[in-house]
This record gives structure tokens, sequence and C-alpha cells, in this order.
């Protein structure tokens, strides 16, 4: 199979015909048509095998990841997905591997009716690079920069099975095959917070989604709003199988370790009412609030400073702004 079949077989065979498409796969680049008015949101992750995923990764999951993680920082800004460039460099042509790959991608991008516009193809070690573009109205971005001091802090669903999933996986903790497969599916086939994204526009005044860790990624809106936060353990949202396994997962792996793929976000008071009345917002879980005072604050049940000892960042009470 040449490169040419292999685009005609596994890429250009799509359900989703946009109509803004005037040119998607085949020519020597795609005509897209924008919406007046609106923003274009453009964001791209790369997924080195080795680095980012283990090589013996169900190729459905893989695929479904790839683009999730895309369609995940679309929401963060209150994008609307629309496009996506698919750049894959592959060891062999592994037909039954691709169509596999295919699966999850395509499953995942009807979902949001995102449609594969163009991208390329080589040979080479295992790596997958997906670009995803979006649309927000301008002045309805949602940045990380935007936060202030006595907003609230909410971040959506549940923090940790990802940690928890990986720690299985590694052989650090043994859980029931049950719960194995509810965490399991939260590291590899992450659902990426769109419409929560869509639906904090004008509500929230900043947001991230969380792939490198609740502390990481609070952090990077802090330091860009240039505020700072406490929050509270005993607030965090974890799921069922998480909470029961918390005292050998520990908070630190549920803080720190990412690939949760919720959004953070904050909202001023006078936006909460609002807040309320979005029909996911049984989904959105108030941790904090944001303070003047530099740095995050974690306490703990009994309102004591909680000590994280693995960061891999800076943002901490004692640590000065902007020194990371
Ligand atoms: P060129 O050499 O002009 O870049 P290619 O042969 O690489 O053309 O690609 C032909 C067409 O197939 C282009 O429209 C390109 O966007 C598309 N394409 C190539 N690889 C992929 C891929 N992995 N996924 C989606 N479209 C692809
Ligand atoms: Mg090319």
């Amino acid at each position: 199979m040449n490169e040419f079949e292999l685009i005609q077989t596994f890429f250009a065979r799509q359900q989703i015909n946009r109509a803004d498409v005037a040119a998607g796969i085949g020519d020597d680049a795609a005509l897209l048509q924008p919406p007046p008015g609106q923003l274009l949101a453009v964001t791209s992750d790369l997924l080195v095998s080795g680095v980012h995923f283990f090589p013996d990764t169900d190729p459905a999951a893989l695929g479904h990841k790839a683009l999730a993680v895309n369609l995940s920082d679309l929401a963060a800004m209150g994008a609307e997905p629309a496009w996506f460039l698919l750049n894959l460099t592959l060891p062999k042509v592994d037909a039954a591997w691709l169509e596999k790959f295919c699966r999850g991608m395509f499953g995942l991008a009807r979902e949001y009716g995102a449609q594969l516009v163009g991208g390329d193809t080589s040979r080479g070690p295992l790596a997958i690079a997906i670009e995803a573009h979006g649309f927000v109205p301008a002045g309805l971005a949602l940045r990380r920069s935007g936060a202030k001091v006595g907003d609230r802090i909410y971040v959506t669903g549940t923090l940790g099975d990802a940690a928890l999933a990986l720690q299985q996986r590694r052989g650090r903790l043994s859980l029931p095959k049950n719960e194995i497969a509810s965490v399991a599916e939260r590291l590899d086939r992450p659902t990426p917070r769109v419409r929560e994204g869509l639906a904090l526009r004008g509500v929230a005044n900043s947001a991230i989604d969380v792939s490198d860790g609740l502390l990481a990624d609070l952090g990077h809106i802090l330091e860009m709003s240039r505020v700072g936060a406490r929050i509270f353990l005993d607030k965090l949202p974890v799921s069922p199988v998480c909470r029961a396994h918390l005292n050998d997962l520990g908070w630190d792996a549920v803080l720190a370790n990412g690939d949760d793929y919720e959004l953070c976000f904050t909202v001023p008071a006078a936006n909460i009412a609002a807040l309320e009345k979005i029909p996911v917002a049984d989904d959105f879980r108030h941790i904090g609030e944001i303070e003047v005072e530099a740095g995050l604050r974690i306490l703990d049940e009994s309102g004591k400073a909680y000590r994280p000892r693995e960061t891999g960042h800076d943002h901490f009470a004692e640590s000065k702004r902007g020194n990371t």
C-alpha cells in the first residue's frame, strides 16, 4: 500500500462533511471558511510512542486520546471544535492497527462534529500529532489570565482516576478487575469537556484544562492572572473508586499526576447565579478561592497547610510569583 492508497483507505473516508470545508483531504491544502466575527482557536499536541504512551497501547484508545487532548485544549478556550489535521509517522503500514486507530479517532470526531481536513504521513518511529481548530466569538475566549481576587475556583468532573490507572498499570497498586475498567477508561479515553467549555463562555473569567495535574495547571492561571489561591483537599472531587484507594494513592498523585482532562476555571461572584443555571453545573465542584497573596495554599481536612512532596513546579505560598 503506498502513501496515496493509505490516505484514501483510512483518512479520506469519513462520515462528517462540514459545510464550512470547501476543500478537505486531497488537494495541496485544505480550504476552510471560518464563521464571520469569530476567532480561530488553533492547538496541537504531539504523542510519541515510548514517551507519551506505551508502544502496545490499544490503537483505538490512542486514536481517541490523540484527538481528545486537542479537543480538551479547545474546550479550555471556550472554543467549538470544527476541523483537525493529522500528522502521523508509522514504522510500517499495519492495516489492522490503522483501522482501529481510525475507529477511535473518528468515533470521537463524530461526537463533536469535527472533520479531518488534512495532514501528512511518513515512515518513521510511531508518533501522532493532531492539530485542531475551533471557533470562539471574539471577547468570549476563556483565557488563563482572567482570574481576579475573590473569584471562586472550580473543577469539572473528578480528578485522580488517570493517576490511579497509571499506578495500577505500573504494578504499584493492585485494584479489583471491575475497578480497573472504570479508571483505565479515564486514562485511555478521556472525555474532552467541550460542552462545559462552551457553557462557561461569559460565565468563567479564566480556564485551563488539567493535563499536567491540578497544581501545575491552576498554577498557570495564578501566574498568568498575577494572583494567588487557596484550595481545600476535602473539596477536591474524586470518584468513589479513587476515594477507596486514596490512602495508597495519596493526595500528591491526585494533585500532580495529570492526564485528568477536566477543566479548572474561575468564576467571579457576580456570575455564580449564571453558573448555577448551566445544565451540567452539578458536575462542577467549588474547590477554593482566588486571593491577593501570590502562590497556592492547600488546606487539609483540619485546616492545616498541606505540602505536597512532589510538585514539579514552584507555585507555593513561599515561592515568589513568576519564578518558574
Ligand atoms: P503533499 O505532498 O502535497 O503534502 P500529501 O501526499 O502529503 O500531499 O497529501 C495528500 C493529501 O492527503 C493532502 O490533502 C493531505 O492533507 C492529506 N493527508 C496526508 N496525510 C494525511 C493524514 N495522515 N491525515 C489526513 N490527511 C492526510
Ligand atoms: Mg505531505
